[in-house]
């Protein structure tokens, strides 16, 4: 971290910041200018809470030289991350690209039997579908819950399936990675700390979606809470961000897909459902994040989307996922051999 002075910094200022800096544990190092000073820290591990320097008056800023993330990033471990679901998938590096599809809800014990019996036909492995729903109102359907949650497990034993669904707080954690092979954690829980220690202590693989409006940065220092808990099984996923664009539902960000890559060795999937909001707008942007260099999709599915209780008109119905399933096979192992 550097710490950047004002000009009229006096010595006695510079001498009170080195003390701070070195009760810290730290070492200061001066770097003067022809205008200002600026301190620079050193010594540290990790990030440096500015903190105790932001509010001291010669301050003029502190420029955080070191990221808010170490685990995560290439530069500590340059390697890439296969995260390994269940027994055999794998995501990450070479893996195949992986598809992850389902409803956006459970429903019912009919419409997640047909779902999984459908990708299971497909060859899909891993079924995603939400029983505690994060709803921007609360008249809308919240989810079935506990209930849910049962019905994923009995999919799971009856189908061989792998399933992911969302977990909104940290008390339904360890009660639901029992029953479920995935741990997703929402767009709207993304900086919710509690929640990712607590995914950061458990064994199951997490798929971090980033926030509405969050940043890579902060996105990155989310998922690097989850590996400093001793959980390094996180796959990164991007669902669109808002923007000033109404069009689409949110707006698909896909070029921080390769950059994401360059900054990080965890695995990073698209979900081109709720990036664009729109079903007949989610087949090209799947495929266009195979391009991108993802590592797998996560599609919205349902066998009556008009009937859907939630995100209806952005679930694929079977007949288009089964297109769509077999364009991303050949572009996915046409970018593969060529790129
Ligand atoms: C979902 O996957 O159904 C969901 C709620 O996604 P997000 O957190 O990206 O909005
Ligand atoms: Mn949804």
């Amino acid at each position: 971290m550097l710490i950047v002075l004002h000009h009229w910094a006096t010595e006695k200022d510079v001498e009170s910041i080195n003390k701070t800096i070195l009760k810290l544990g730290l070492k200061p190092m001066a770097i003067p200018g022809a205008e200002r000073t600026a301190i620079g820290v050193i010594g540290n591990q990790g990030w440096v809470d500015d903190a105790p320097f932001r509010l001291l008056k010669a301050v003029m800023e502190t420029i955080h030289v070191t990221k808010p993330y170490k685990l995560v990033s290439r530069d500590f471990h340059p390697a890439d991350t296969v995260v390994t679901l269940g027994k055999k998938v794998r995501t990450g590096g070479r893996s195949p690209f992986l598809v992850i599809a389902g409803p956006c809800a459970i429903e019912g014990r009919d419409q997640i039997f047909r779902t999984a019996e459908f990708l299971v036909k497909q060859g899909i492995q891993v079924l995603r579908a939400g029983a505690f729903k994060p709803r921007t109102s609360p008249h809308s359907f919240q989810g079935m819950r506990e209930e849910g949650i049962r019905l994923l497990d009995e999919v799971r034993k009856e189908f061989g399936m792998l399933v992911v669904t969302e977990v909104m707080s940290p008390e339904h954690l360890g009660m639901i990675a029992e029953h479920v092979d995935i741990l997703q954690i929402g767009a709207r829980n993304m900086q919710n700390f509690d929640l990712l220690n607590e995914a950061g202590r458990s064994k199951r693989p997490v798929i971090l979606k980033r926030g509405l409006s969050a940043t890579v940065e902060e996105w990155l220092a989310s998922a690097e809470y989850i590996l400093l808990g001793g959980n390094p099984n996180v796959v990164l996923c991007e669902r669109g961000i808002r923007t000033f664009e109404t069009a689409t539902r949110n707006t698909s960000d896909l070029a921080i897909i390769p950059l994401v890559k360059s900054l990080s060795h965890l695995p990073v999937i698209f979900d081109p459902s709720h990036a664009t909001g729109r079903r007949d707008l989610v087949p090209p942007m799947a495929l266009a994040s195979i391009v991108a260099g993802a590592h797998g999709v996560m599609l919205e599915v349902h066998p009556e989307p008009e009937r859907a209780l939630s995100d209806g008109p952005q679930s694929l119905h079977f007949r288009e996922l089964e297109k769509l399933n077999g364009r991303i096979i050949k572009l996915a192992d046409f970018v593969k051999k060529s790129l």
